[in-house]
């Protein structure tokens, strides 16, 4: 199948300060790509760049294999975009907002309003279409958000963080449309750093850390890196007085990570050195309250790949 989108050694500075480096990566039609990274990594920075929102400063976009730049207007027709902060207008309805967006890309009349009512359905809010959104709550002006950006069907899907900060019940509604949509076929490009969303809908994921993509692959792909690993997840009290080497010495002992009460060390599958493990928390003072091992999460891909937890 061939890239609807292809990115090529994408770089972008702030001042003099790197946001992207060598950016490579492609999408594909019907897929959702996850873009997945801490705060500051340049998920943000990459997708507005994709949005056509800022300038790069060397590098490449193609879309349907011809390069952006001279088929910028064909290329935003295609594309729908989902911003952080919301971008609707709180004082005209539900139905005008989507109108709104919708006729900015030439839509008019009746396909005009059948567009618009089918947007509105798709999100949930057929029923409070004649309301104005002043009255909704945050995750309703979320599915609004959507509902804009998708009116006119375009191709390419770009979400950033769309879920921050809403309730559960809107969250699972927006992910559930999210893959409806991949299922009609567009692609769609999804930043976030929770990782369970990404566990959930992700049909691929880029892992971008320091303005570097540092992986890039399936879930299943990119669990596979783990598979000869094993990983103790250790409640204390407090973690004051432990030293990290101590751990680091133990045979097989791969990755430490120390919190205020909660120790991760990641060791190779095959070595029996949890006996040691706990001698050298009790040698050291820790009381133990708790003690698991995971199986491969992303999360654990991320702290292999990045020595970090996304939550640092
Ligand atoms: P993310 O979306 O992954 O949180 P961003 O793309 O927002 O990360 O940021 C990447 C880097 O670029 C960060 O170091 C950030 O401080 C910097 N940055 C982003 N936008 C700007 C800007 N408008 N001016 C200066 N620096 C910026």
């Amino acid at each position: 199948m061939k890239p609807i989108i292809e990115v090529k050694l994408l770089e972008k500075s702030f001042k003099n300060r790197k946001a992207l480096q060598n950016i490579s990566f492609e999408v594909y039609p019907g897929e959702i790509l996850c873009f997945l990274g801490p705060n500051g990594a340049g998920k943000s920075t990459t997708i507005n760049i994709l949005s056509t929102a800022l300038r790069y400063d060397r590098g490449e976009i193609l879309f349907q294999g011809e390069k952006v730049g001279a088929n910028a207007a064909r290329f935003k027709r295609q594309l729908g975009i989902v911003p952080q902060d919301l971008a609707i207008y709180e004082e005209i309805t539900a139905e005008q907002n989507v109108k709104f967006f919708a006729s900015l890309y030439g839509l008019r009349g009746q396909e005009l309003q059948r567009r618009a009512d089918e947007a509105l359905a798709f999100v949930g809010l057929s029923e409070r279409k004649r309301d104005k959104p002043r009255t909704f709550s945050g995750g309703m002006k979320r599915r609004l958000n959507i509902a804009c950006a998708i009116a006119h069907k375009p191709q390419v899907i770009i979400m950033d963080e769309p879920t921050v900060g809403i309730d559960p019940q809107s969250r699972n509604h927006i992910l559930e449309s999210i893959v409806r949509l991949k299922e009609q076929g567009a692609s769609i490009i999804y930043t976030t750093h929770y990782m369970e969303e990404v566990e959930e809908i992700s049909t691929r994921i880029v892992i971008i850390d320091h303005g570097r993509i540092i992986a890039d692959g399936t879930k299943e792909s990119l669990k596979e890196c783990l598979e000869e690993e094993k990983l103790y997840e250790i409640d204390v009290e407090n973690t004051i007085g432990l030293n990290e080497d101590e751990l680091y010495r133990i045979d097989g002992v791969k990755r430490v990570q120390v919190g205020e009460n909660h120790i991760r060390v990641t060791t190779l599958k095959g070595i029996e050195n949890l006996d040691r493990i706990i001698h050298t928390l009790i040698h050291a003072g820790m009381r133990i309250q708790n003690m698991a091992t995971s199986s491969a999460s992303l999360e654990m891909v991320f702290l292999k790949l990045t020595g970090r937890t996304l939550r640092n």
